[in-house]
């Protein structure tokens, strides 16, 4: 269907004053009288809408045409608005494409986001998810360009694996066989099954995404990861995306500067890029959204070593749920009260106790942490967990001996740490998270288009 997308008639509207233009899209309100109709419609290329005004003495239209979620193609000329300083279209037919029976169930009045919940195939057409998404793509395009600009290799590391990077119970199992009591061990009942041994969804691209930086010295993989997280949070998914830089030549400093660089890259180009839809975030999910973002944008994230954390956690006026001592990990109700009520703006929180942390991690003098960071924002907590990695393969034998990890599954890992290795660092972003961060969206099954979680699949 030849038609102009209505973003370009409301960006230029010089191009198209006095023109004959056809736009399709679908009727987000309407008015009607007996003489003239008001049809606002969206096409969703951008938050705003174009009003079609409609002479209903001097055309004839279907009256299904001006029901809201009815789908319309209206041929007509641009004009000025008769209200406001921009355009509409004078139509001079309209023509339904898609009726919509009053049962459909996005209504004028504001519907509950835990509503829209119950119908993620229909509630891409309300403006709060109309404007979330058109970020969330904004946002991956510019996480996209800052590496590419910077000289990084994009890698695709695969999803199905046969290592668990964290060690930790929550992969997803990837197998073609039901389980059969006739096998004497696991071992050998997943000798039968696809890759003749246990494979499973992986949780993060870290580890081969080292592999690759140890050729091309800066990488970075933009893909989904996967965790069988039995905590139903308003910040866990079992699918979300994670968006993994790997640097050789990189020391703790060095990668805390680019993760900074890149946060407030990619916030920018969403408030440059997408100001309609700031505003709207601002003026309807969290006042002072824009400032804040500035803000942002504008000053060093703060810096705290763990163990001063936990000392400032410990005199904390406030009653924490889980007790803080040296050692313990940090919680989400004490990440948020650092980076909320101390901070106020995003820290990094460095040098964890090695006990409570991954076997990859640089092991630092003090013989009791590693250069590991977690970088902590207000409302969320935890957007990126992030380290140096254990360069010395003595170092990283006796990590993993320490923690009982079959050495055999790793040669290749390292093998890196054998031939020509080098001082490396990465991190991981949870992109969900970020976009909750840059929206002000409380709850990340709100910004993912179909978000599974523990006994949802919808
Ligand atoms: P948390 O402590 O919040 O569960 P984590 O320490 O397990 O996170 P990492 O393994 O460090 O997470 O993963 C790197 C980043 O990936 C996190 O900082 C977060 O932004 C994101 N992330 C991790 N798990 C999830 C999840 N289940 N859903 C959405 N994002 C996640
Ligand atoms: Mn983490």
């Amino acid at each position: 269907m030849k038609h102009t997308d209505i973003v370009d008639i409301l960006n230029q509207p010089e191009e198209y004053l006095g023109k004959t233009a056809v736009v399709c899209g679908w009727v987000r309100t309407s008015r009607d009288s007996s003489a003239v109709a008001f049809l606002e419609l969206s096409d969703g290329t951008c938050f705003r809408r174009l009003q079609a005004v409609i002479d209903k003495q001097a055309i004839a239209v279907d009256p299904e045409c001006t029901k809201n979620g009815a789908s319309v193609r209206v041929e007509g000329q641009i004009v000025k608005a008769f209200k406001g300083d921009g355009v509409e279209i004078n139509a001079a037919s309209v023509s339904l494409l898609g009726k919509c029976p009053p049962e459909y169930p996005i209504q004028k009045k504001r519907t509950t986001l835990e509503f829209l919940r119950s119908i993620p195939h229909l509630r891409l057409r309300t403006n709060t998810f109309n404007a979330v998404f058109r970020v969330r793509s904004v946002a991956a395009q510019a996480i996209h360009r800052y590496f590419h600009d910077n000289h990084y290799v994009y890698v695709n590391t695969p999803i199905i694996t046969a290592s668990d990077c964290e060690g930790a119970g929550e992969m997803f199992r990837v197998t073609t066989q039901g389980y059969d009591a006739k096998y004497a061990s696991e071992e050998e009942y997943y000798k039968n099954d696809f890759f003749g041994q246990k494979a499973g969804l992986s949780v993060s691209g870290q580890l081969e995404g080292e592999v690759a930086a140890m050729a091309f010295s800066k990488i970075y993989t933009f893909g989904p990861s996967f965790r069988a997280e039995n905590s139903n949070t308003t910040r866990h998914l079992a699918e979300f995306w994670h968006i993994e830089p790997e640097v050789a030549f990189a020391e703790l400093p060095d990668i805390m500067e680019i993760a900074e660089d890149m946060i407030k890259y990619v916030i920018r180009a969403v408030l440059e890029e997408c100001p309609d839809e700031m505003t709207f975030f601002d003026s309807f999910m969290e006042k002072g959204l824009k400032d804040k973002l500035w803000h942002v944008v504008n000053s060093k994230f703060g810096v705290v070593d763990y163990t001063d954390a936990i000392e400032i956690l410990k005199k904390a006026d406030v009653k924490f749920q889980y007790p803080v001592d040296w050692g313990c990990d940090i919680q989400t109700e004490h990440e948020r009260y650092l980076t909320e009520v101390v901070f106020r703006k995003p820290v990094f929180v460095i040098n964890y106790p090695k006990a409570i942390k991954s076997f990859y991690m640089k092991q630092n003098a003090d013989g009791k942490t590693v250069a590991a960071t977690d970088l902590l924002v207000p409302g969320i907590g935890e957007i990126i967990g992030c380290s140096e990695r254990e360069a010395d393969l003595d170092k990283l034998l006796q990590a993993m001996q320490d923690r009982k990890m079959d050495i055999s599954s790793y040669r290749q890992y390292l093998d890196l740490r054998t031939f020509g290795s080098v001082p490396h660092s990465g991190f991981g972003l949870g992109f969900e998270r970020f976009v909750m961060y840059v929206t002000g969206m409380e709850n990340i099954r709100d910004v993912t288009l179909f978000p599974r979680s523990v006994g949802n699949i919808m």
